[in-house]
């Protein structure tokens, strides 16, 4: 086996130097690279050493350096507000020791189907701080749908609004240390009895994850008293691949109903 060689840059300037020679890659929490294999890899740059690892929350906003674990996520954004999407969809993600372990910045960039991050980062319409080849300001639904901006660079941090939208997270397990075959986040504005507006995402399917801007199109300045949530739940279109969940079809129906629950939930306030 060739040998691989590790780098430990002290400083963002350093890290950045190694990602742009390209076939050196960031290792942060090293959990989704060691199931990946080193194949074409021609070394891997520790990115433990950089001030990467901490969460700022100021004046209605949130920043996290991208070396911060799901369990210091949730942990910084349980103290401000428990019910915050990103503390329901990570505080039950995989399991403790991996909660410790993968990181934020690690997960955006390999955003594998079952990730119970993604789903609440593009819903609350995330930016990210990229530094390398593509360096600035960045939307997380951007980085994820145009592959140059992946190139040879770094996630340093990813930046949100705190917002009183009501929040909802769903994860399809069959035991509860599973990988969730699919996710579903939903973010709800409401004023009176009416739907202000809502971000609906599902990770998880054949594209990777998919905006329901049907269902958001139907919420939109509604009644309360006028959602039918069965109505909701045919709207859902969503397609699954066969290959890690028995059967698409049964996937979709489920998709439909877990969403109808999830907006029944949000309406009744809890
Ligand atoms: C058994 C198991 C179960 C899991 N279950 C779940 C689950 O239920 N839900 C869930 O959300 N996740 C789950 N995960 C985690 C998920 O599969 C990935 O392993 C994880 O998101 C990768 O994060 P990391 O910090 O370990 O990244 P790494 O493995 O270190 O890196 C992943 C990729 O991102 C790149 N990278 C890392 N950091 C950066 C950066 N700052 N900038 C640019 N590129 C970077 C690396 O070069 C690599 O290509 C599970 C993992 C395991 C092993």
């Amino acid at each position: 086996m060739k040998d691989l060689n590790w780098y430990f840059p002290k400083s963002i300037a350093e890290a950045v130097d190694l990602v742009q020679q390209g076939k050196i890659l960031p290792h942060a929490g090293g959990t989704g690279l060691l199931p990946r294999g080193f194949t074409g890899i021609g070394g891997l740059i520790d990115l433990s050493r950089l001030p990467l690892h901490y969460s700022k929350i100021e004046n209605g906003s949130v920043e996290i350096g991208s070396m911060s674990t799901y369990a210091e996520v949730v942990s910084a954004l349980m103290a401000i507000n428990p019910e915050h999407i990103l503390v329901k969809s990570l505080r039950n993600s995989a399991n403790t020791p991996l909660r410790n372990r993968i990181t934020i910045g690690g997960s955006i960039a390999f955003f594998p189907p079952w990730s119970d991050l993604m789903g609440a980062l593009l819903a609350l319409e995330a930016k990210l701080v990229l530094v390398g080849k593509n360096s600035g300001e960045f939307s997380v639904t951007d980085y994820v749908t145009n592959k140059t901006l992946r190139e040879k660079s770094l996630i340093t941090a990813v930046k949100f609004n705190l917002s009183n939208l009501r929040s909802y997270h769903y994860r399809d397990i069959r035991t509860k240390s599973d990988y969730p075959a699919f996710n579903i986040t939903i973010l709800l504005k409401q004023s009176m009895n009416k739907i202000e507006n809502s971000r609906v995402i599902i990770v998880g399917t054949v594209k990777k994850y998919s905006r329901l801007t049907t269902i958001e199109e139907y919420l939109k300045n509604r009644d309360v008293g006028k959602i039918n949530i069965e109505e909701i739940e045919k709207l859902v279109e969503v397609k699954f691949a066969g290959k890690r969940i028995d059967d698409p079809e049964y996937s979709s129906y489920l998709a439909g109903v877990e969403l109808g629950r999830g907006i029944e939930q949000l309406l009744r306030g809890h």
